[in-house]
C-alpha cells in the first residue's frame, strides 16, 4: 500500500515524509483493518514529525484522525460489520488495568499507545486498530468532514468540558485553528459567548463567521472579563495574556500536547482562585459524547483537502498559518 513514512524527525520545510510503498498491515486479535478514506492533519503531527515529541517508533506513519471502512477483522473482532464506516483517533489503546484506567481516566493511562506516534497512523491507504478503540462515524458527514472531528473535535470538546463553561458564559479561544473552529460551534450550541484572540486576520474572520462576539490579536484584551479560556496555540507566552483576561475564579485550559516555555508569572495573575490546567488526550467517552453532539448540531468543519502524496505540503501550510479550519488528506 501507499503510505507517508517518517524515517527520522526533521523540520517540515525539508519535506521529511516519504510517499512510498509499505506492506499492507494485518489485523491481529481484536483488531480491524480499515481502508482509509481521509485523514486529518493535526498540529500534533507537526510535533511528532519535527521531533518536539521524542520519537517512539521509527520509521512511523503519522496521522490520528482517520476515517475509513472496515475491510477485514482479526480473530475475535466482531464489533463492526464489513464495510462499516469508522474512525480512529489519537488514543490507540490503553492497558485497562492501571489506576487511571480503573478510575475512568484512561486518557492518563500509564501504558498507552498513540495512533501515528507509537504505532502507525492514517497517512496511508490502510491502518489496523483495536476495535474497542474504534468509533462508529455518524451519518451526515462526508469522510473529509468527519476526519477533523476525531482529534481537533474531540480534544476541543474535552477542553470545553474541563473549562466548566456554561450557558450564558463568556469563553475565550487563544489560537483559532482546527480545534477552535469546531469547539466554537459546540459553545454556540450551548449558548456561550465566544471571544477569539488569534494573530491571523483570516482566522479572526472565520471566528466571526462562526459567531464569535469579539475577535482580536493574541495579546489584545477582550472587552469583558472571561469566565474561562482555552489556549490552543503552542506558545507559552500566551498564558499570562490569557490569565489577564480571566475573571476571579476563572479557568484557563491549555489544550496542546506541546507548548513552548511559559514565562514567569506575576502571582496576581493567578491569585483570586484562577485555575490553570492542561488537557491530555481523551477518553473514549469524550469521543462518543462528542460525535453524538456533533451529529445533533450538526458541526460543519471547514476543510482544505490535499492528496495523500502531498502530506508535506499540507504540513507546511498548517505550520505557516495557511489553513483555514482543518487540513485533510484524501486517500
Ligand atoms: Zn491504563
Ligand atoms: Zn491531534
Amino acid at each position: 500500500m501507499k503510505a507517508c513514512l517518517l524515517r527520522s524527525p526533521a523540520k517540515v520545510e525539508t519535506n521529511p515524509l516519504d510517499y512510498t510503498d509499505v506492506p499492507l498491515p494485518r489485523p491481529g486479535r481484536g483488531e480491524v483493518l480499515i481502508r482509509v478514506h481521509a485523514c486529518g492533519v493535526c498540529r500534533t503531527d507537526l510535533h511528532v514529525i519535527e521531533g518536539e515529541l521524542p520519537p517512539r517508533k521509527s520509521p512511523v506513519i503519522p496521522g490520528h484522525q482517520v476515517v475509513g471502512i472496515v475491510e477485514a477483522t482479526g480473530e475475535g473482532a466482531h464489533r463492526f460489520a464489513m464495510g462499516a464506516r469508522v474512525g480512529v483517533a489519537w488514543l490507540h489503546h490503553t492497558d485497562g488495568t492501571c489506576r487511571y484506567c480503573r478510575s475512568g481516566a484512561e486518557n492518563l493511562c500509564d501504558s498507552p499507545s498513540f495512533t501515528g506516534y507509537t504505532v502507525d497512523g492514517g497517512y496511508a491507504e490502510a491502518i489496523v486498530a483495536p476495535e474497542d478503540f474504534v468509533y462508529a462515524i455518524p451519518e451526515g458527514f462526508a469522510d473529509e468532514q468527519a476526519a477533523p472531528l476525531l482529534c481537533a473535535g474531540i480534544i476541543g470538546f474535552r477542553c470545553l468540558r474541563l473549562s466548566g463553561i456554561e450557558h450564558g458564559g463568556r469563553l475565550g479561544f487563544y489560537g483559532f485553528g482546527a480545534a477552535a473552529h469546531v469547539a466554537i460551534q459546540v459553545a454556540r450550541h450551548w449558548g456561550v459567548d465566544v471571544y477569539a484572540a488569534t494573530r491571523d486576520e483570516k482566522h479572526q474572520q472565520l471566528a466571526r463567521e462562526l459567531g464569535a462576539v469579539w475577535t482580536g490579536g493574541t495579546f489584545d484584551a477582550p472587552p469583558e472579563s472571561l469566565d474561562a479560556a482555552i489556549v490552543l496555540a503552542p506558545a507559552g507566552e500566551i498564558v499570562p495574556a490569557a490569565l489577564r483576561a480571566l475573571r476571579k475564579g476563572g479557568v484557563l485550559v491549555l489544550g496542546g500536547i506541546h507548548m513552548s516555555t511559559i514565562p514567569p508569572l506575576d502571582y496576581n495573575l493567578l491569585y483570586q482562585e484562577r485555575v490553570v490546567r492542561s488537557v491530555a488526550n481523551n477518553t473514549r467517552e469524550d469521543g462518543r459524547d462528542f460525535l453524538k453532539v456533533a451529529a445533533e448540531i450538526p458541526i460543519r468543519s471547514h476543510v482544505q483537502v490535499f492528496p495523500l502524496a502531498e502530506a508535506n505540503r499540507a504540513l507546511n501550510a498548517l505550520k505557516h498559518d495557511g489553513i483555514q479550519g482543518a487540513a485533510v488528506l484524501k486517500i
